[in-house]
């Protein structure tokens, strides 16, 4: 009987100890923000002789990846929060050194996350596919990483604001140079498909533009822990 007593204490004060921890954490997130210490690398995807996927529509993946990107970082620094872009024109970030220019583009991405050590650092791209009717956002993440993991669950969800009718869940990958080789938590937002004929009218517009960068916004901030 004593035991059970002993246990029954014991489990509440683990259970106690898990709530402060928990609303510490949540404490710490919003003190972050409040100083404006919260950063985030908004890496949009692709750029200059690099268009990423060709639209249905014919717009280019590395034009969308950049609006969108640019509302996210608007939204973001309005609430003090500290943005880094990969980059903010349509340009790659290959400075003349070994390998393709794709390859270069690529280093120097990792390397200016890894170099800001935010965070968290949101890669923005939309997606394709050989049959049209496929659509609706997904979010990657690596498989090693479980701040990653968690980042992208937060992520998914927040993306049903856009589509309470995507049914698409975070994926796991090992293959993604940018996921693999940053050493901060990192998630690739793929926004919808070019591939499909009314996800790539919406992803063109302005608006919808707005209501992923908003959503995108939630996500980040969910994963951060900011109190609303
Ligand atoms: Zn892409």
């Amino acid at each position: 009987m004593r035991k059970k007593v002993e246990l029954v204490m014991l489990i509440l004060l683990l259970a106690g100890l898990l709530t402060v921890s928990k609303s510490l954490e949540k404490y710490v997130s919003s003190e972050k923000v409040t100083k404006g210490k919260l950063t985030v690398v908004i890496d949009a995807g692709h750029g200059e002789q690099d268009p990423g996927k060709i639209g249905i529509n014919d717009a280019l993946e590395k034009d969308v990846n950049l609006q969108i990107a640019k509302k996210i970082k608007n939204i973001l620094e309005k609430k003090n929060i500290k943005v880094v872009m990969t980059r903010e024109d349509d340009t790659s970030l290959a400075r003349n050194g070994e390998g393709s220019k794709k390859v270069q583009d690529m280093k120097a991405r990792v390397e200016l996350i890894n170099k800001t050590k935010p965070d968290l650092a949101v890669s923005i791209h939309q997606n394709s596919y050989h049959e049209e009717s496929v659509s609706g956002a997904q979010v990657f993440y690596f498989m090693h990483s479980t701040e990653g993991e968690r980042a992208a669950g937060i992520m998914q969800k927040a993306l049903l604001a856009v589509d309470p009718d995507n049914h698409r869940q975070e994926k796991a990958d090992d293959g993604y140079y940018l996921l693999r080789r940053t050493e901060v938590p990192t998630i690739i937002v793929e926004c919808g498909f070019l591939s499909n004929r009314e996800e790539a009218d919406k992803l063109v517009d302005k608006e919808y533009q707005k209501k992923i960068a908003e959503a995108v916004v939630q996500g980040i901030e969910g994963f951060a822990g900011v109190k609303k």
